[in-house]
């Protein structure tokens, strides 16, 4: 494993770790140099290395050719609007100039083409006085959708051309954070949306002879149409809950998927919910996990905490899926369980 930071969750588990900055070239291409197969989980790395590497006879998955269209919001809508396949109306623009003169001032959502992570470098332009707030640098235009769902599908495909979808979950975010905070798995939509969304994200990585596994994540509007809103190629936040509530979890389906081996079983064992275990608004400094006692005293619940030793507000320090029988009782678990439980820090 490859990490800029030294006490890396990974770092102990890994058979060889190295510290070291991924978006570097040099580093990333003696990394992977002596390698079979190189994979990423996070699509921020230095796409010219892993394209070096990939010349030199290593394996690398994803293609970094489809690893340098993703890194650019872009070059994604792009990609959709090439292939027919649904997503919200969007302009290209250089600069806020550009951008306010073609929007006509309207409602809508500006993305920065590249470096954006988690809510970052994406804003929600409601007023005509949102305009004056803008972000510098080469953005994608979408015009607003009126999002009734978020959704995600995690799909994956093998060299041999297998594919295998996991079933649609539904994402709900925290506004003030604006990293999802609850999923639902199943999503709560019928049959034939649930379908729709399967097929789309079957068609998405047939259209990019993608290998590896890609979370597509949707939009399910007031009208009931699904739209595509981005991708990331890579074990994802909306799959977390397949470890315990699928019969594969998607990061096996991942290692399966960029080895040649069969699929997974994707389909669902019981409902879940994810709780997103984020830093306390407030709270800075070594981290403490307070109410754990009570968490773990409930049955079907399972707590993954990522190691980190420093807390900051909104960071995402862990996750806990909850598990049971009906959907029902499995969200309302959930949210006994959210008031059960703060990421501080005693300092
Ligand atoms: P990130 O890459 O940071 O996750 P997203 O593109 O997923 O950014 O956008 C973050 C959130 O902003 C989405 O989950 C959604 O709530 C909102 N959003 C994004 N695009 C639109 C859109 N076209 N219309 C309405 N809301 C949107």
């Amino acid at each position: 494993v490859l990490d800029p930071s030294a006490d890396a969750p990974c770092a102990p588990f890994a058979h060889q770790f190295v510290c070291g900055n991924f978006n570097d070239e040099a580093t990333v291409y003696e990394f992977g140099r002596n390698l079979d197969v190189v994979t990423v989980e996070i699509e921020h790395v230095n796409v010219e290395a892993l394209a070096r590497l990939k010349k030199a006879g290593v394996q690398v998955y994803p293609d970094p050719e489809i690893l340098k269209m993703i890194q650019d919001k872009g070059a994604q809508k792009q990609f959709y609007r090439l292939n027919s396949l649904p997503t919200s109306a969007f302009f290209m623009a250089e600069n806020t100039d550009e951008l306010k003169a073609r929007s006509g001032l309207k409602p809508g959502v500006q993305k920065l083409r590249k470096g954006g992570y988690d809510g970052k470098g994406v804003q929600v332009i409601k007023s005509a006085e949102d305009y004056t707030n803008l972000m510098e640098g080469p953005s994608v235009f979408e015009e607003l959708v009126d999002i009734h769902k978020e959704l995600a599908v995690i799909v994956a495909r093998s060299e041999n051309g297998e594919i295998k979808a996991f079933p649609a979950v539904e994402m709900v975010f925290d506004p003030k954070a604006n990293l999802v905070d609850f999923l639902l798995s199943p999503a709560d939509i019928s049959k034939e949306a649930m379908q729709q969304a399967e097929d789309l994200a079957i068609k998405l990585v047939k259209c990019l002879d993608f290998v590896g596994l890609m979370a597509v994540e949707m939009f399910q509007d007031k009208s009931g149409t699904i739209l595509i809103n981005e991708i990331a190629p890579r074990p994802h936040n909306s799959g977390h809950q397949t470890i315990e509530g699928n019969i594969t979890s998607q990061y096996a389906q991942h290692i399966r998927a960029i080895l040649g081996m069969p699929l997974g079983d994707t389909a669902i064992i019981r409902p879940a919910v994810m709780l997103n275990l984020l830093g306390e608004a407030g709270f800075s400094g070594k981290v403490f996990y307070e109410g754990m006692e009570k968490v773990l005293a409930k049955s079907g619940v399972y707590v993954h905490l990522y190691g980190k030793t420093e807390t900051r507000p909104f960071r995402k320090m862990g996750h806990i899926t909850v598990t049971g029988k009906t959907s029902d009782e499995v969200v309302a678990k959930a949210m006994s369980i959210r008031n059960m439980t703060r990421v501080i820090s005693k300092d």
